[in-house]
């Protein structure tokens, strides 16, 4: 067997030997790597392999491409399969010029002759850049795969996690069940039966002392310090998903911390201060129009108005919580006091191709952004299409259509336009996203002369009205940097960035000190999409940072007690 120390001491010829063959045999990127030693972990080694992928010069990247010799054909193809296979690697070979390459599953096993099928018609569509990058991903996976056979190693927390990511998967709302989509949606059958899963996990499986779930519906589970009376450490995130959602979005955050307190609990280990995980139970505001109801109610946000809305079936908030055995009367009682805490810490997977593109599997959050929603709509002309010259026009969409370059305009809408008429007005939707308030401001009010600017040179009127505004929540620097810290002790360097999104970080963040770690998503960091993926490797990495901000936590306490 072989080491990462044997790896770091061989001679030249026998590293390059090595770790060329996790590429197919690729000498002039092991000899690159070669002179980058030594690999302070694994990790370390492949993500130095793909950045020296990365910048290599083109021609280095496509051969890598045309070299890779694809594995054989999965033992579940059928004669059927196995045709349909033949034709679409041949219409991927016409159309990008190099093989397809698909890795192994994100646990490292075998597509199966359907999957495999589905992802290479997927994949056909792309565009040919987005392609070649996908396919060299795809290959660094292989390698990874390869490194972890070479050194004898398995990513065996981070299978807890897929395996437990995978079980709680099985469960999804009546309607999309059916269709193999995955939606759990607040306290229906599927929501409970994820709960019900969660607290036996936390309560069996792992070890810890209180499991319960809530007034509404979180699943809270703590394993006491050595002092059970110290100050806890909060963490986790949410369990609902959106409508044909992905497998990780919010519950990564509860089985990364979960996989940790099972391998505290089988060491008999006691940390000097409590660990309290909460599974969320609404984040997404599916059913109802309420958002991060699980952790607003942590901080006592929970609004009474929400009981009465009724969901598309016509079910009040107030009858699914009766119905589901809750207690409604116990809510204000669920907000936490901050003196009891801490901090809150959220594992959350990235949701954004940022790392993904730079082949890092963890990123620490400087700041979940603030944002500002707006409606608006422009008033120009309607005239004939026909009889209008274009310099004339006074075009509603052609004013929005110019905003859309400095802002988002998810929704944009010529009421009642016609095929032949200019718009004459046009609604429309703006969000704008901004690391802190003042940044958000101050977007804001460029965004905003930028729209008075174009409304003035095309002779149209605008509206707007403000319909959200939500703070921005900059992580904890003494939190951040203990993420920072388990990040450099994987061997990786330390990449920071904003979340785009909003998480129930953002939520704690008003009562305690808070700070994010980030995932990366394969696939682009897809989300909100069934595609959502991330690797037992990666997720491996996520339990050992976690482990790692746990350790810090502890040593700074016993220096200070
Ligand atoms: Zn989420």
């Amino acid at each position: 067997m072989t080491t990462l120390e044997d790896l770091n001491d061989a001679d030249r010829g026998r590293f390059v030997e090595q770790v060329a063959g996790l590429y197919d045999g690729a000498v002039w990127l092991a000899e690159r790597a070669a002179q980058r030693r030594p690999y302070r972990s694994p990790a370390h080694l492949k993500h130095t392999l793909a950045e020296l992928v990365r910048n290599a010069e083109a021609d280095a990247r496509m051969s890598l491409l045309k070299q890779h010799r694809p594995a054989p054909a999965t033992d579940d193809a059928t004669p059927e399969h196995a045709q349909r296979l033949q034709h679409l690697a041949a219409d991927y070979l016409t159309r990008f010029g190099h093989a397809i390459v698909v890795a192994p599953g994100p646990r490292g096993t075998p597509l199966s002759a359907t999957e495999l099928i589905a992802e290479c018609e997927r994949r056909l569509d792309d565009h040919a850049d987005v392609e070649r990058d996908e396919c060299l991903r795809q290959l660094h996976r292989i390698a990874e795969l390869r490194l972890n056979r070479l050194l004898g190693t398995e990513p065996e927390l981070g299978n807890v996690v897929w395996n437990w990511a995978e079980h709680l998967a099985q469960h999804s709302d009546p309607g999309h069940a059916e269709q193999g989509q995955l939606t759990v949606t607040y306290l229906t059958d599927a929501h409970r039966a994820c709960a019900q899963r969660l607290s036996h996990w936390m309560r069996q499986h792992c070890g810890f002392d209180e499991v319960g779930i809530d007034a509404v519906g979180n699943v809270v589970g703590v394993y006491h310090g050595s002092d059970p009376d110290a100050p806890r450490l909060l963490t986790g995130s949410h369990y609902d998903t959106v409508r044909n959602g992905g497998k990780y979005d919010g519950r990564l955050g509860i089985l990364v911390p979960m996989a940790c307190v099972r391998e505290l609990h089988r060491a008999g280990r006691r940390l000097p201060f409590g660990l309290e995980v909460v599974g969320f139970a609404e984040e997404e505001g599916q059913r109802y129009k309420a958002t991060f109801l699980g952790s607003g109610a942590l901080v006592g946000q929970f609004d009474e108005a929400w009981l009465d809305q009724a969901d598309a079936d016509g079910i009040t908030m107030r009858q699914a919580m009766q119905h589901a055995g809750l207690c409604i009367d116990d809510i204000p009682k669920l907000r936490r006091d901050p003196s009891r805490y801490l901090g809150f810490v959220e594992v959350h997977i990235e949701q954004g191709p940022v790392l993904n593109e730079i082949d890092l599997p963890l990123g620490v959050v400087t700041s979940i952004n603030g944002s500002v929603r707006y409606l608006g709509e422009i008033a120009g002309t309607a005239s004939h299409a026909g009889t209008t010259p274009m310099d004339r026009r006074r075009d509603a969409a052609a004013a929005v259509a110019e905003l859309v370059l400095v802002g988002t305009v998810g929704m944009l809408e010529v009421p009642s336009g016609s095929i032949n008429v200019v718009p004459g007005r046009c609604r429309f939707s703006l969000d704008l996203r901004a690391t802190t308030n003042e940044a958000r401001d101050e977007l804001t009010r460029d965004v905003l002369a930028a729209l008075a600017s174009i409304c003035e040179r095309r002779g149209v009127r605008c509206k707007v009205e403000e319909t959200m505004r939500a703070d921005a929540a900059p992580s904890a620097p003494p939190w951040q940097r203990r993420w920072e810290r388990a990040v450099d002790a994987a061997g990786l360097p330390v990449h920071r960035l904003p979340s785009g999104a909003g998480h129930d970080a953002m939520k704690l963040h008003e009562l305690m000190p808070q700070a994010m770690l980030f995932v990366r998503g394969e696939h682009a960091g897809i989300s909100h999409n069934p595609l959502e993926s991330t690797t037992s490797d990666d997720m491996q990495l996520a339990v050992d940072a976690f482990a790692h901000l746990l350790q810090q936590v502890a040593h700074n306490d016993e220096q200070t007690t």
